[in-house]
């Protein structure tokens, strides 16, 4: 009768170094690692004139390298990455992160290490921001013992703040202008008409840009004119009636330069260069020393002018 086989013997052991494994590194990774502890990125010139990085006893073609060493970065470039959204117990970083390969400047290869670009919601995409080709900086530790966890991770370069911004300032409209507002204030649209050209300009400047001669001579023209060019706008716009508005430049009678003014009573797709416009007041009890006296400009329903007699106004 054939007797049972044996239980096997079976022991449970572990093979642990509680105080860690001491190992040397040798004269090159050594080196490397003695300037990672100073805050320093160092590789290793190649026998045929490359700089290796990390450096190693050998490069790629199992060449030995030479006894050069050659600080590179700290600033560097992402050659590939590959996204880490929900970070595991034995990761490095405890947010959303990037394995990336890392060329310091100077090297001529690159380094794996952590990417942090400031990515927190856990399981997030990657941001756009992050792509092969992005200028990364390392983070060193404060307490560096030589080991290559002396670079905590590396960051982007910052290439943007948002800062709080506010101007304050003063428009002083000069005496020209200031006259202009008060005819609007009363509903009249002044002008100056040049003494050397005879061209008239509403809003007056004061001056003929064209002669470089003052001008005093006060001309009112009407709240009529024409549209010589105009944009259709689709971004909404607090003084528009609606979206897409039109802004026109319009030539008043009388007027020998066009003004910048709303256009609306039309749909925008139906406004055109030589429409005949009229200014639309506001009511008169809301009427101050400001070009917003008129909301906009409507149709008048009269025959477009000729392209040809607007064209010098354009
Ligand atoms: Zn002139």
């Amino acid at each position: 009768m054939p007797s049972e086989p044996p239980e096997p013997l079976v022991a449970d052991h572990a093979l642990e170094f509680p105080g860690g494994y001491t190992r040397s590194v040798g004269p090159v990774i050594g080196r490397f690692l003695t300037e990672l502890r100073d805050g320093r990125l160092v590789g290793v010139r190649t026998a045929s004139g490359g700089v290796l990085f990390p450096p190693a006893e050998y490069d790629a073609d199992g060449e030995a390298v030479t006894d050069e060493y050659v600080e590179v970065g700290p600033g560097g470039t992402v050659t590939s990455w590959s996204w880490v959204s929900r970070p595991r117990a034995v990761h490095p970083l405890d947010r959303p992160f990037a394995w990336a390969l890392i060329r310091p400047d100077g090297a001529d290869t690159a380094l794996l290490h952590a990417l942090d670009v400031g990515t927190f919601e856990p399981g997030a995409d990657p941001p756009k921001s992050l792509r092969t080709g992005m200028r990364v900086r390392p983070r060193f530790r404060a307490e560096r013992t030589g080991s290559i966890r002396d670079i905590e991770c590396f960051r982007p370069d910052v290439t943007m703040i948002t800062a709080p911004s506010r101007a304050e300032y003063r428009l002083n409209a000069g005496w020209a202008l200031t006259r202009f507002l008060d005819g609007v204030s009363e509903g009249r649209l002044l002008g100056h008409r040049c003494d050397v050209c005879g061209k008239v300009y509403v809003p007056m400047r004061g001056l003929c840009p064209v002669d470089g001669v003052p001008t005093t001579e006060e001309v009112e023209v009407a709240g009529t004119g024409t549209v010589t060019t105009f944009a259709v706008n689709n971004i909404p716009d607090p003084r528009a009636p609606q979206v897409p508005f039109v802004s026109a430049y319009i030539l008043l009678d009388g007027s020998d330069i066009s003004l910048l003014a709303l256009v609306a009573g039309i749909d925008a797709d139906r406004v055109r260069m030589g429409m005949r416009v009229k200014a639309a007041w506001k009511p008169r009890e809301e009427w101050g020393r400001t070009m917003e006296n008129i909301k906009w400009f409507e149709p008048t329903g009269e025959p477009d002018v000729p392209f040809d007699d607007i064209k010098e106004y354009l």
